[in-house]
């Protein structure tokens, strides 16, 4: 698909899609295979949300405006936000009513309008790219890596600041990989330190695949300047093990001791989720739990406290990224120099979804809606800690609940025109139909 003024955006296989093909920094968005020949409904927003990606991680081509915007079918005035687990997927498999909710949003719904929508999840250890290929084969649609938000997508900033850091979490050597993606320069695991030296971990001995993985080096000519848990840790006692020796070291390096317990690297999480959603039928230990386990034991073990860092949802930067690719889209499609309007974000989890949701909501000039599903951690018929905007049964009720809201709101604000025009001419009013692009073809007329 090419936008006038932008580039081409590639269509990769879902079935072909190499991670190291991906990683390249041109526009992909990945399509099922029967969808190769032919684009989907889904990828007009896919394949939008993928550039206005890439110009927002590029400063330079952000601040700069398109020519006049193409034609866009899409509505800019509401989009979708959506968490992952427990709303689109459980246990590794879609919850039925997602996919019929992709495709009221790509056309199907009774107003004949597309909706665009983006996807904002905790769970990490895996690349956007990779995330995008995993959730178009398990949804069966097309979609962009530019569409997704993870936990630990901040933390691309701070390979700039970095240089040696060790990352804790996920199967094997993926968070590395992730990692080195990000552009960190020198990224240890716990099994680079166990293989240096496996007393280090009395009762974790790593396999005969993590041994020849872990990379040789020299400890004592290192200093780790930060920690980094990309994903879940796999084994918490070794990791803990590992990461408490660091905090109380002197400035990261292994075998030593502070004596002041100041002294050690800083340490950052992908999130703080204390339970998710997985295939069992009660909630899950999260990454949450892991950060309180690990303040509980250094305040327990040297008397201090420990000072961590968390991204994702509830944390406000996760909101402001979304925003800001969300504007930018506009920007691109519409010309218009605002996020939307709404934005709806449905997720299941109350203590990080519609905290997050209602608390950015207070900082923002357009309106963060939260909807509440009852398909993943939150029990139905229990109090929520954080109360939603709204509660449905599934991700299909959401949509068609923000929908249906959207309506009754332009229904509202045409009833308001009509009353106040006294005389004049009535002005049209598009019922949740897209802005037309000839009102503001330049975007920087449209800014405020
Ligand atoms: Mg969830």
């Amino acid at each position: 698909m090419a936008l006038p003024g932008r580039p081409k955006v590639r269509r990769v296989s879902s079935h072909d899609a190499q991670l190291n093909a991906l990683n390249l920094r041109s526009p992909t968005v990945i399509v099922p295979p029967q969808y190769l020949m032919a684009p989907s409904d889904a990828n007009e927003t896919a394949a939008a949300m993928e550039l206005a990606r890439h110009e927002i991680e590029d400063d330079a081509t952000a601040d700069s405006s398109p020519l006049t915007p193409p034609t866009s079918t899409v509505t800019d005035k509401f989009a979708f936000a959506f968490d992952i687990d427990g709303v689109l997927i459980r246990g590794g498999r879609p919850i039925p009513e997602a996919i019929e909710a992709m495709q009221v949003l790509n056309g199907k719904n009774d107003y004949g309008i597309k909706i665009p929508y983006i996807f904002v999840t905790n769970g990490g250890g895996k690349t956007e790219e990779e995330r995008c290929v995993q959730l178009s084969k398990q949804m069966d649609i097309e979609i962009s890596p530019g569409q997704f938000i993870c936990g630990h997508t901040p933390m691309r900033e701070m390979a700039a600041k970095y240089t040696t850091v060790l990352v804790i979490g996920g199967e094997g050597e993926k968070c590395r990989q992730v990692a080195e993606g990000y552009g960190f320069k020198d990224v240890v695991t716990p099994g680079d330190i166990i293989k240096h030296d496996p007393d280090t971990t009395p009762f974790r001995k790593l396999t005969e695949e993590e041994h020849q993985n872990s990379r040789k080096r020299d400890f004592e000519n290192t200093t780790i300047e930060a920690i980094f848990v990309f994903a879940d840790s796999r084994d918490w006692a070794g990791d803990q093990q590992i990461i408490l020796d660091l905090l109380m070291s002197k400035g990261g390096k292994l075998g030593t001791r502070s004596e002041t317990f100041d002294e050690g690297p800083p340490i950052f999480f992908s999130h703080n989720d204390i339970v998710w959603s997985a295939s069992h039928d009660l909630t899950r230990l999260g990454m949450g739990a892991l950060r309180l386990s690990l303040e509980a034991m250094f305040k327990a073990v040297t008397g201090k406290d420990l000072v961590t860092t968390a991204y994702g949802k509830p944390q406000i930067g996760t909101f402001e990224f979304a925003t800001r690719l969300l504007k930018q889209w506009r920007k691109a499609t519409h010309g218009i120099n605002e996020p939307p309007e709404t934005v709806y974000f449905v997720g299941d989890t109350p203590e990080s979804d519609i905290r997050g949701t209602n608390e950015y909501n207070k900082h923002t000039d357009n309106r963060w809606y939260s909807i509440l599903v009852e398909t993943g951690v939150y029990q139905p018929g229990t109090t929520p800690k954080f109360t939603p905007s709204a509660t449905v049964p599934n991700v299909l009720d959401a949509v068609l609940h923000g929908i249906e809201r959207e309506n009754q709101r332009q229904q509202k604000l045409k009833f308001q025109q009509e009353l106040n025009t006294t005389g004049g001419k009535l002005q049209e009013f598009a019922l949740l139909s897209p802005s037309p692009n000839t009102e503001k073809s330049n975007p920087l007329d449209a800014a405020v």
